[in-house]
């Protein structure tokens, strides 16, 4: 599929929200086009797992709007364009019994309902999912025998099976190994590059964040920052949100 990278994929238009009264998101506006790979960053408790969850219509927002490919997301259907991949460590039971086979062929689901047979056509995107994050070799191995860092390919993998569009990931990383993080970030640089997949990442590792991605948000209630990472880098945002020098934190990394 060709990437057109004026299409816009997400649009949020003056998004406030508030849990009760306490007002969390304020007048966001940003638009992701296809092929972006968004990282979302900001001191703890700014409101990025919510503005996760409102562009995923899991929140209903306050005032304003979000559009997911040009259809208002409270009335969205087509689901199966949109994968999730969420905190794995918060989110994991590691005695659910299944092995990594079953674990992707989940991801078949958005597109066939629950009570489908695996054709021929499911059982090759599971394992093609399954060959692009490199962990075809252990699809008969129980899902929580394998460590976190495998884990978290294979939940990209079921995100994968259902051929989204786009794919959400909240704290990908959190409780996986460093060399198994660096695994991790190569594999959604090749899925953005090569497959044009479009990512958006909530992220606390500006160090990572920085590196990474193409596209980056800096939200603090508000969004304090949409733009190249570069610049982010070069600008005083970071001294503004978290009082310290970007170089220091990278330092500290
Ligand atoms: P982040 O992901 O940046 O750490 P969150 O979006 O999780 O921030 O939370 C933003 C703010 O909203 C925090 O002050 C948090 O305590 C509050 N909050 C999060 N979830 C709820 C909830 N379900 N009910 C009330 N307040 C919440």
């Amino acid at each position: 599929m060709p990437v057109d990278h004026t299409k816009n994929i997400i649009e949020v238009r003056d998004l406030s929200f508030a849990y009760g009264q306490t007002p969390v998101l304020k007048n966001i506006t940003l638009t992701v086009h296809q092929g972006d790979y968004l990282g979302i960053i900001g001191p703890n408790g700014s409101g990025k797992t919510t503005l996760l969850k409102v562009m995923l219509g899991l929140l209903t927002p306050t005032s304003g709007t979000v559009k997911l490919f040009g259809a208002d997301c409270l009335g969205f259907k087509d689901w199966s364009k949109i994968g999730y991949v969420p905190q794995k460590a918060i989110n994991f039971d590691p005695l659910f019994p299944a092995t990594v086979r079953e674990v992707v062929a989940m991801g078949r689901f958005g597109k066939k309902g629950l009570l489908f047979r695996l054709t021929d056509e499911d059982q090759a995107v599971v394992r093609q999912s399954l060959e692009q994050v490199e962990m075809l070799e252990y699809q008969d191995r129980q899902i929580g025998d394998l460590s976190s860092g495998q884990q978290q390919r294979v939940f990209i993998a079921r995100a994968l099976a259902g051929q989204p569009e786009v794919i959400f990931l909240d704290e990908p990383t959190v409780g996986v190994d460093v060399k198994a993080q660096e695994q991790f970030y190569a594999l959604l640089k090749r899925l953005n590059q090569e497959l044009g997949l479009t990512l958006v990442m909530v992220s606390h590792d500006i160090d990572v964040i920085a590196h990474e991605v193409t596209e980056l948000a800096c939200v603090n209630q508000t969004l304090v920052y949409h733009g190249e990472p570069e610049e982010f880098v070069k600008g005083d945002y970071l001294q503004k949100l978290y009082g310290k020098n970007i170089r220091q934190i990278l330092h500290d990394h």
